[in-house]
């Protein structure tokens, strides 16, 4: 039986057009369409295209981090390779896929019970070869090209849930497995995180797999890339981010503002709003009526732009409101000692390891830092203790933090260590202040991103190592559980350090810009005693 059955058509020849071309290639080309290739282009079609065509030289070297994240990949692959005992692999050097692919062929046939690193060709036109390698091929009972047997594949992926883009890649393998074996596997499995395993719907999802499949050759084919588009969550990992970034800001392309998303730029386009000048000039009324905006996304979008284009801060006011700021002095509280407040975490080993604390006295004009660390996962209690230790020195001390993470992990812990009875959470958790609310809601800035290093830096803002960020804290912290080598715990101090100051930075900014606009209340009637 073929699950969804029958035969894919393969892709005529199509063009995208692109503000930002490639130089034409040279055709003919032999397009090899691999698993990996296609999980990449569920995520950027312009990532699968430079991965076809550039020369991987010209592309940035992997981070720590991701390095890190490939090692836990090929961790978690060994993991669930030990329940598949006595496998086999086709004998072939890497990436000579023709020669796996015999081989492997050679091991179904024989009946082999899992094969594992196998190679799957299919050749589905003239110049198109589809290359599928599961992780694992697991004999069956039912029936093959071989005898009364068959195999179905298991890919092992790190993520705890079935996402979509690896359930299309499953079910890339169950169909060219298909054509390999003569037959439908009956299952396309999963091997996920924490032992769970998937089994994908093979039905529901070959129609995706097919549009997929189409629209992936017809950008592989076309003489320029996919436009490119800057979304920071997918393209700060990609090995394509220099020369991304370099073209995106030579254009000043709009997905480099904030609340530009792929969905709404294609509404833009559609209206011939493609410069930052034909933004920040549009009315909201043309806006508003777009699917997915509305008026206050309007708004936002056209102050981005304008923000942006003049390099200012826009003040926000309420929509229809000429004078009325958005944040109130009460949501920016001023105090005698004020606390800014940073966490690390080591998700990895589900630790929250660092509490950074920086302390400012206005009364002494002093300013020090506290890191209250744990060296070992282990011992997360004991350095959550000694943070709850240090704020009830100062119990009227706001608690200034960047974004809602401090505050959902400061109830987390204590409720899960049992440190404070539900009125004294209560009365903790009402002194954090989170900073990036009051600026995105405050004010609009010409930035990229609303991220502490983005609003920092245009502030003034410099980290002492520019280069560090959250998720090379997580990779130092693992590189100090495994080595015990002290200045990586220096390094991640030093970051989260800087974070706290950065936030304490970024307020004071705000409270200055917001002064301007609280003439009307005196500044000594918001000033709280510690
Ligand atoms: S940097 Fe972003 S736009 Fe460029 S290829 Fe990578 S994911 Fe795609």
């Amino acid at each position: 039986m073929m699950a969804g059955g029958g035969t894919l058509n393969l892709p005529a020849e199509s063009r995208r057009l692109s503000a930002h071309e490639l130089p034409v290639l040279s055709e003919p080309k032999t397009y090899w369409v691999t698993d990996f290739l296609l999980l990449q282009y569920q995520r950027c079609s312009r990532r699968a295209y430079l991965d076809t065509h550039r020369d991987r030289a010209e592309a940035d070297s992997p981070s720590d981090y991701l390095q890190k994240i490939k090692q836990d990949s090929a961790e978690h692959r060994l993991a669930v390779l030990e329940d598949y005992t006595g496998f086999q692999r086709p004998d072939y050097a890497q990436g000579d896929w023709r020669t796996g692919a015999q081989a492997t062929a050679a091991l179904m046939a024989a009946g082999a019970e899992y094969i594992v690193g196998g190679v799957l060709i299919e050749a589905t036109a003239p110049d198109v070869y589809l290359v599928s390698r599961p992780d694992i091929l697991v004999k069956q009972g039912g029936w093959s090209l071989w005898g009364d047997w068959q195999y179905a594949p298991v890919d092992i992926k790190l993520g705890k849930k079935p996402k979509l883009d690896y359930q299309i890649v499953a079910t890339y393998h169950a169909y060219v497995l298909a054509h390999i074996q003569g037959n439908w596997p009956h299952e396309s499995w999963l091997a996920l995180r924490d032992g769970r395993y998937h089994s994908v719907d093979l039905d529901q999802q070959l129609p995706k797999f097919g549009a997929m499949l189409h629209a992936c050759l017809s950008d592989l084919r076309s003489p320029v890339a996919p436009e490119v588009f800057i979304a920071h969550s997918r393209c700060d990992l990609c090995h394509w981010f220099s020369q991304c970034y370099q073209a995106a800001s030579e254009t000043a392309h709009l997905s480099l503002l904030p609340g530009v998303t792929p969905a709404r730029y294609t509404h833009l386009k559609a209206q011939n709003l493609t410069t930052l000048p034909d933004l920040a000039q549009a009315s909201p009324k043309q806006l508003a009526y777009l699917p997915g905006f509305g008026d206050t996304v309007a708004e936002k979008l056209i102050h981005q732009a304008q923000a942006t284009l003049y390099d200012q801060a826009i003040a926000r006011t309420p929509r229809g409101a000429d004078a009325t700021f958005m944040l109130s002095p009460q949501d920016l509280p001023s105090a005698e000692v004020e606390l800014y407040f940073d966490i690390e975490a080591a998700p990895d080993v589900d630790a929250i390891y660092l509490h950074g604390v920086l302390v400012v006295d206005h009364r002494q004009q002093t300013e020090q830092f506290h890191a209250l660390l744990a060296e070992s996962p282990e011992h997360e209690q004991d350095a959550w203790e000694q943070f709850l230790d240090l704020v009830l020195q100062y119990p009227q001390a706001p608690i200034y933090h960047f974004c809602p993470y401090e505050a959902q992990t400061a109830r987390k812990l204590t409720q899960h260590y049992h440190c404070l009875g539900p009125a004294d959470l209560q009365r903790l958790l009402r002194r954090f202040v989170d900073i990036h609310w009051c600026v995105t809601e405050a004010v609009t800035l010409p930035v990229e991103s609303y991220a502490l290093k983005h609003i920092a830096r245009w502030m003034g803002f410099e980290w002492r190592d520019s280069e560090a960020n959250g998720a090379q804290s997580i990779c130092w912290y693992n590189d100090w559980l495994t080595t015990g080598d002290r200045t990586h715990l220096d390094a991640i101090l030093r970051y989260n350090e800087d974070d706290c100051r950065a936030t304490y930075h970024v307020k004071q900014w705000l409270t200055e810009f917001a002064q301007s606009h609280w003439q009307a209340t005196p500044m000594s009637d918001l000033t709280v005693s510690a």
